[in-house]
């Protein structure tokens, strides 16, 4: 995802651009993810992370649009902002208090949530009956969802329509940097040369990495969730850990297990993810669950996204993060200008991974 969105956009500037891609049994958390383009929250503790969210929140629009122009590919995007559920008056006291931390860390920017009692909660959602111990949610102006698989097709589509190649089953093997040429890039299949490289690689970025002196430890964090049958509308803007889809499935989810490099569902998490979605909407108990899935979250040491160049190996890049969906549109647009020019900027500074004191040199 993160990968595809930025070759878009670099092919999108006149680039030639190679992806070199693994194969369809590697880690795949853009095949597998919950869909949202999620601003409520995003960056608690690290304010240019929310500024980055709310940047690609609100460059999404342009962008579904051009991707829908170009490859004909309706993405089901939509963005009628999103709630998330407050159980319990203590709940809803915490969640006010943490939106208020999270809003006050970008004092320039306006507000772009708030809080919303029962009954302005019922008005925004009247099909659904929710249950007694909802109290309210935390509505997010800003957020929407889309369906991933509809984006990261409509990428590999407009990717091939804007000139770049897409190689399948090329996992890149060794990166090394060559005199006056850029970088050669050696797959199982062949050897490819380039002025520059991004290692957007998800879980499979480290070892690639540390061969251009980027030392980025990263570990895969486990996320089930569960989909419904095809209901009647209930749910008119996606949801925390609920939400439904142009089809009419619901998705419940999601856990965040710390279990290594494990796909494996689990009962336990299926019977607490629907008794979670049964307190917030009791009539989902009718539903017929059709699948249960896991897959894995790319997270560095602090969750939030590194952008880098190699200090030993300028022209060596990295791109990684946990909301590949949500920075969909930064990637393909603001992200990719930056590595058209092979400056990252100052704005990216911040997200350098030698915020975690890692050394940056082979
Ligand atoms: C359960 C779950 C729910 C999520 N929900 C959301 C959400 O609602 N909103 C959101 O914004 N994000 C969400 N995410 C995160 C989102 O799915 C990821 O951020 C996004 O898919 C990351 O994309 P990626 O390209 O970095 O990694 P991946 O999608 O994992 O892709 C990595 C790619 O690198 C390739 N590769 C690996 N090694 C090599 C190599 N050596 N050479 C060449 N290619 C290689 C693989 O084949 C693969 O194609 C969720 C993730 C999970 C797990």
């Amino acid at each position: 995802m993160v990968g595809a969105a930025i070759a878009y956009g670099l092919a999108g500037q006149g680039k030639r651009v190679l992806i070199l891609d693994g194969a369809d049994d590697d880690y795949r958390a853009a095949k597998a993810n919950f869909g949202l383009v999620w601003v409520q929250g995003k960056g608690h503790g690290f304010a240019p992370y929310q500024r980055l969210s709310r940047l690609a929140a609100e460059h999404w629009p342009e962008f579904a649009d051009t991707l829908t122009h170009e490859t004909g590919i309706a993405l089901d995007y939509e963005r009628n902002g999103g709630l998330t559920w407050c159980v319990g008056e203590q709940g809803w006291q915490a969640r006010q208090e943490r939106l208020e931390e999270w809003e006050q860390q970008v004092p320039d920017l306006p507000a772009c949530t708030e809080m919303l009692e029962r009954p302005q909660l019922e008005k925004l959602v009247p099909a659904a009956r929710l249950g007694p111990d909802v109290v309210g949610a935390s509505y997010g102006v800003t957020d929407g969802h889309v369906n991933p698989l509809k984006l990261l097709k409509a990428l590999h589509c407009g990717l091939k329509l804007r000139g770049a190649e897409l190689l399948s089953n090329s996992a890149a093997t060794h990166i090394q940097q060559v005199e006056g040429k850029g970088f050669a890039v050696a797959t199982a299949d062949g050897r490819f040369e380039a002025g520059q490289v991004v290692i957007a690689a998800g879980l499979g970025s480290t070892n690639l990495a540390q061969q251009v002196g980027l030392d980025i430890p990263l570990r895969p964090q486990r996320g089930q969730l569960l989909v419904t049958e095809r209901l009647a509308p209930i749910l008119p803007l996606p949801t925390s850990g609920i939400r439904q889809t142009a089809e009419g499935t619901v998705m419940i989810g999601l856990t965040q297990e710390e279990v290594g490099f494990d796909l494996s569902t689990t009962t336990t998490a299926a019977a607490r993810m629907s008794s979670n979605a049964l307190e917030i909407l009791p009539e989902l108990a009718a539903a017929r669950l059709v699948r249960q899935w896991a897959c894995l979250r790319i997270m560095t040491a602090d969750g939030n996204p590194v952008y880098a160049e190699s200090d030993s190996m300028p022209g060596a890049f990295v791109a990684l993060c946990h909301s590949g969906v949500t920075l969909a549109s930064f990637h393909a647009g603001l992200l990719s200008q930056a590595l058209g020019r092979a400056e990252l900027g100052n704005d990216l500074t911040p997200f350098h991974h030698r915020r975690f004191n890692v050394s940056t040199t082979a």
